[in-house]
């Protein structure tokens, strides 16, 4: 047992986390110093900046959040949501399914507007639940990580807000690695997770709140139930005053402001524009071979797509040949979707043509398709102008 931990070199193309750029682990190792250091609140002050420009907001409230994406998820339905609150939820997967239960946790009346996995929320069905009973708050999952679908979000914040309810929406999975643009559709509450299109180890998570966002919690009659992650509290550690309230997680700060650095340096449109790219030459090389992708085109998620493999191939062996002999990692299904698609994630470091190219050579051999078909496909969309 006396020996360091043995770690394999695996490409990450799941649901998440997905591969770390060689300089985000070096930030991680770098001397640990103290929360209230002077130079590392300087750290805190600039990935805030950072924030703001990934989520394309100019809201104050913008931090890291000290857990995994399911923490700024909950911190986010927690301070906003008050006991006897009435609260709508788009569900159509697994995440939204988890803000009805985090929404009921918190005493919120809650009203699913549920939709087949594999589908969007149409947003006309959020107007009539806004028009049947007026809510407090609408939560809808941008990156539905569960089925490959992206929700289309263009009107929604003025919708709601014309209703007098906030909107929250999750965007664990399109942070980064698909156009997010919180200001220009009125997003009030919003969060993502590190380790998914930020390629950062998993640990801390980006939140935001509206000005309305934050009036709503200043506003707040009841303590916010959880302790950790009362906001109010935590405000006073970004913000001026500095207080302490638990002890940041540093170096995984310090991992975050690179790997915020990185994006900004590759630029906004051209990372969202390689997520796409690559996307698009998996989706080619996959219907090449007879894998038929579970989303229509209109919808697809770019950083995450499902699919269904051909008939009689057994997609848990897959999978776990593709790790072992291969060292790639996918993701299979979830609920009811288990054993029907697996889940190939290219985000942030892990896509590129190599991982793409790796895993369909990979998948050809796996599955007995004839060698080059799959890849020949990809190749060939990649190697179009301007796609
Ligand atoms: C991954 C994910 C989460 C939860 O994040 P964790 O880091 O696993 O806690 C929430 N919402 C969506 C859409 C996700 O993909």
């Amino acid at each position: 047992m006396n020996r360091p931990a043995d770690i394999p070199e695996r490409l990450l193309m799941g649901p998440g986390p997905s591969n770390v750029a060689p300089s985000v682990l070096e930030a991680l190792s770098r001397p640990t110093i103290g929360h209230l250091d002077p130079a590392f609140l300087v750290i805190m002050d600039q990935v805030q900046e950072m924030l703001r420009s990934v989520f394309n907001t100019d809201n104050p409230f913008t931090i890291a959040v000290s857990g995994t994406g399911s923490a700024a998820m909950e911190a986010a339905v927690d301070n906003l949501v008050e006991p006897g609150d009435r609260v709508i939820v788009g569900v159509n997967g697994v995440f939204g399914t988890r803000l009805v239960d985090m929404a009921g946790r918190a005493g919120a009346e809650v009203e699913a507007l549920e939709f087949d996995w594999g589908t969007p929320i149409p947003i006309e069905a959020v107007e009539e639940a806004l028009k049947r009973k007026p809510a407090d708050l609408v939560m809808l999952v941008h990156g539905e990580t569960s089925t490959g679908v992206m929700q289309p979000v263009e009107g929604v914040g003025a919708l709601c807000h014309e209703h007098g309810a906030l909107v929250l929406l999750d965007c664990v999975t399109s942070l980064g690695g698909a156009p997010v643009l919180l200001d220009t559709w009125e997003v009030d509450v919003c969060y993502s997770g590190a380790q998914k299109c930020l390629s950062v180890p998993p640990g801390v998570s980006p939140l935001t709140f509206s000005d309305r966002a934050v009036e709503k919690l200043e506003s707040r009659k009841q303590k916010v139930p959880s302790w950790y992650l009362d906001m109010s509290m935590i405000r006073n550690y970004w913000g001026e005053n500095r207080a302490y309230h638990h002890t940041a997680p540093i170096n995984m700060i310090y991992a975050l402001h690179e790997g915020l650095r990185l994006i900004l340096e590759e630029g906004l449109e051209k990372r969202w524009a390689r997520h796409l790219r690559h996307a698009e030459a998996l989706w080619a090389g996959l219907e090449a071979i007879g894998w038929e992708p579970f989303v229509g085109q209109e919808y697809r998620l770019p950083p995450l797509t499902t699919v269904r493999p051909p008939a009689g191939l057994d997609e848990k062996e897959f999978r776990g040949r593709l790790l072992e002999e291969h060292d790639i990692e996918i993701g299979g299904g979830l609920g009811p979707l288990a054993g029907q698609v697996v889940r190939v994630g290219l985000m942030g470091a892990s896509s590129t043509p190599e991982s793409l190219l790796r895993f369909l050579s990979a998948t050809e051999a796996l599955s007995g398709a004839p060698e080059g078909a799959a890849v020949d496909a990809a190749e060939h969309l990649l190697a179009q102008e301007g796609v």
